[in-house]
């Protein structure tokens, strides 16, 4: 077993995640204070270290829950996205707050946010760890963002590369694939 950190190269420092995870959970904290009820929609798996560093600083009461998308085709072509794993929770009436790791061509989330949409919940925003702005293929409105980057293949921080990578503390690109991966 070889060590996965001599492979990639650290875009996004974990000192700088946490700091700028902290101005959004201030951010978030202010928008929701006078909500009755909020739910944190978290999109599996990759935002799973960004939801739990995220709701760590939140001081408003959050439900949490989760939904998985899966889609046919990406890129360009309008992939069909539908509900892998649904929500359990109801959302009809509440403040939601669906997180996701990255937003690249926009299909996924103007999916789920169009299917979580119709559950009828009172507001419904977006937020995401990363955006690769110039990627986007589909507009989609985001409400708290927490870093911009190029459009650069990255993984770390709950974002894998088939499935490898997700438990690194940072952002980065893997420079010397091993034969091992995709
Ligand atoms: P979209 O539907 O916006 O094109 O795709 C979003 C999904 O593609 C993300 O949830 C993520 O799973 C995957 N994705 C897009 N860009 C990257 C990337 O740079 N690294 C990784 N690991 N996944 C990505
Ligand atoms: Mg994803």
């Amino acid at each position: 077993m070889s060590n996965l950190n001599a492979r990639v190269k650290v875009r996004i420092p974990a000192a700088e995640l946490a700091r700028r995870i902290g101005e959004l959970a201030a951010e978030i904290n202010r928008d929701y204070a006078r909500s009755e009820r909020l739910v944190v929609v978290a999109i599996l798996k990759g935002s799973v270290l960004f939801l739990a560093d995220l709701v760590r600083q939140l001081t408003v009461p959050v439900e949490i829950d989760f939904c998985q998308a899966a889609s046919y085709g990406q890129g360009q072509e309008p992939g069909e996205v539908h509900f892998k794993k649904d929500v359990d929770l109801p959302l009809r009436g509440a403040d939601v707050l669906l997180v996701e790791d990255i937003v690249d061509s926009g299909w996924t989330v103007r999916a789920l946010l169009d299917l979580l949409r119709n559950r009828r919940p009172k507001s419904l925003r977006l937020c995401t760890l990363l955006d690769k702005a110039e990627a986007r293929v589909v507009e989609v409105p985001i409400d708290y963002c927490g870093f911009r980057i190029p459009r650069e293949f990255v993984v770390g921080y709950g974002l894998d590369w088939g499935e490898r990578y997700r438990q690194l503390p940072y952002i980065g690109v893997v420079e010397s694939p091993s034969e091992e991966n995709p």
